[in-house]
């Protein structure tokens, strides 16, 4: 009999023996591992009263005393840390290491929110008429939902979760349908941590589950990431209903590599950046464009020599570079790009397709892909391909490398290897994307300033973590308080108020 992954809800596991259910694998080995629940929408609505009703109280817990539910939460993570990178590698298909870096990433915004005292904090003027005083407030805006995708199962759903609890609200998680176990096993820590029953509840399914979320008016807030035509559908929906809504799409990350650069420091960083975690991270090199004719053919040399030694494997083996894909379907997207890079004319290096590991031929592999002479027309430039596919598309000079990053209808990361300080400012200074690395290949912020990419990379006006975070989850109040002694009286007056 299958195992059945629960929902979290009201405090507790929840597990449905009936209604509908989709597959959940082990990408190492392409077996089913277990199945998952997907909500009705009379479900979604359950789970949106018990996080109604316990708001309220948790909204008054003093942010103080939310903040150390945070603290001991980290505690227990890191406690349980093995175990849970080991869960997520395997429903994931990242290595050990690389799921132990997921969820890292995604403590580090929780560290960041247990700030929340300060972080809620608003501001104060006295003085601004006589005996006026004006203040603003940070309050929580009620029950607000994350909707998160496959390829961080641990770091978003807390990018997501850490700040709106912080701040106040109860929070309701959909994640991703294909690895759900560790955003379960992360809604028992918070519970073991003291977090109140009905605070963060986890409900899986899929479109009707979502739709749900997006049209029940209980609903404040979505903070949505994946592919970018489910962003653009969740941003226009959730906004047709009144709701607030960040929604971050997909990625084609440039890293432009001017002449004087390192060409060993900057294949190195290729690579990872390039096939770490399969090339299914938002944030993956997925386009190196060299400056001039000699830096790419150095550079097309280096990395051939470097793909070559690639080692692929199952996701908990020792000693392996990158894992299988999330799925089988993922497996014949990507082989169908490299087809299609074939057909357009592309220059074909390395060749993934029809990779086995020995023992594991049913596990969902694809090798190392690295394409040369790819042009802004291809599909494999303009489209994401999230898979170990790495495109070399050669520019003549800086100022058609810089068009061609600032140009693409992704914006999210782009980097810069050079040793000249005026091309990495001006590049800096000039380029259309919202995440900029100069010698850095994955330029992800640090927990305390903001993420999020331009373009069709990101869709709604507050980013993740940093203190855009504090503002999406709370609606901030102005007071003007004015205190008269009893003697003073004024009369009415009609004019509106004003300073003069
Ligand atoms: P996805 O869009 O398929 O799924 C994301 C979430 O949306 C899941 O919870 C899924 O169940 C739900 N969903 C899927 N189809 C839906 C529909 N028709 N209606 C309503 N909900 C639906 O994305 P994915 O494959 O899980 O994740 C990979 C994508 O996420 C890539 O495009 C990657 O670039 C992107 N991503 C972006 C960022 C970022 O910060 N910009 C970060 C990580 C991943």
């Amino acid at each position: 009999m299958t195992r059945t992954i629960p929902h979290f809800v009201g405090g507790s596991l929840l597990t449905p023996d009936a209604g509908r259910f989709s597959d959940v694998f082990d990408p190492s080995t392409g077996a089913v591992q277990a199945r998952v629940p997907l909500a009705s929408a009379d479900d979604v609505r359950r789970v949106i009263d018990d996080a109604e009703a316990a708001q309220p109280a948790w909204a008054a817990t003093n942010p103080q005393k939310r903040a150390r539910v945070l603290l001991r939460f980290l505690d227990l993570v890191h406690r349980d840390m093995d175990s849970l990178a080991r869960l997520l590698s395997s429903e994931h298909g990242k290595t050990f290491d690389d799921a132990k870096g997921d969820i890292q990433r995604g403590l580090e915004v929780i560290e960041f929110s247990a700030g929340a005292p300060h972080l809620l904090k608003g501001e104060f003027a006295t003085g601004a008429g006589t005996g006026i005083d004006v203040y603003s407030m940070r309050q929580p805006l009620g029950v607000v939902a994350g909707i998160t995708p496959f390829n961080f199962p641990a770091m978003i759903p807390l990018w997501k979760a850490g700040p709106a609890l912080a701040a106040g609200n109860s929070f309701i998680l959909k994640p991703s349908e294909r690895d759900p176990s560790v955003p379960v096993r992360l809604a028992e820590l918070f519970h073991e941590a003291g977090l109140p029953a009905g605070v963060f509840n986890v409900v899986h399914g899929d479109k009707e589950a979502v739709d749900t979320l997006l049209t029940d008016p209980r609903i404040q807030a979505v903070g949505f990431v994946g592919s970018t035509p489910i962003a653009e559908y969740i941003y226009s929906t959730a906004a047709a209903h009144g709701k607030r809504a960040q929604c971050f799409g997909g990625a084609k990350n440039h890293m432009v590599v001017m002449p004087d650069a390192d060409l060993d420091q900057v294949a190195d960083a290729l690579i990872g950046a390039g096939y770490g975690s399969a090339g299914e991270r938002c944030m993956a090199i997925s386009v190196a464009v060299p400056v001039g004719e000699e830096t790419a053919d150095a550079l097309a040399a280096k990395l051939a020599e470097r793909v070559a030694e690639l080692r692929v494997g199952p996701s908990l083996a020792e000693g392996v570079d990158y894992g299988p894909l999330v799925a089988r379907s993922a497996v014949e997207r990507v082989e169908g790009y490299i087809q299609q890079g074939v057909d357009e004319g592309a220059t074909l290096l390395a060749d993934g397709r029809g990779f086995t590991v020995p023992g594991h031929e049913a596990g969902f592999y694809l090798g190392p892909t690295l394409f040369d002479h790819v042009t802004t027309d291809m599909a494999i430039y303009r489209e994401e391909v999230f898979g170990p596919v790495l495109v070399i598309a050669r520019a003549a000079d800086y100022e058609q490398a810089l068009a061609m990053a600032s140009d693409h209808e992704f914006g999210n990361g782009v980097s810069i290897f050079t040793r000249d300080g005026d091309a990495a400012r001006d590049f800096t200074a000039r380029v259309n994307v919202g995440m900029v690395g100069v010698n850095v290949p994955i330029p992800v912020p640090i927990a305390y300033f903001s993420f999020g990419g331009w373009k069709k990379s990101g869709f709604g006006d507050l980013n993740q973590h940093g203190t855009d975070a504090f503002r999406f989850y709370t609606k901030t109040k102005t007071v003007t308080s004015r205190w008269l002694s009893d003697t003073v009286r004024e009369g009415a007056s009609f004019v509106i108020p004003t300073m003069s």
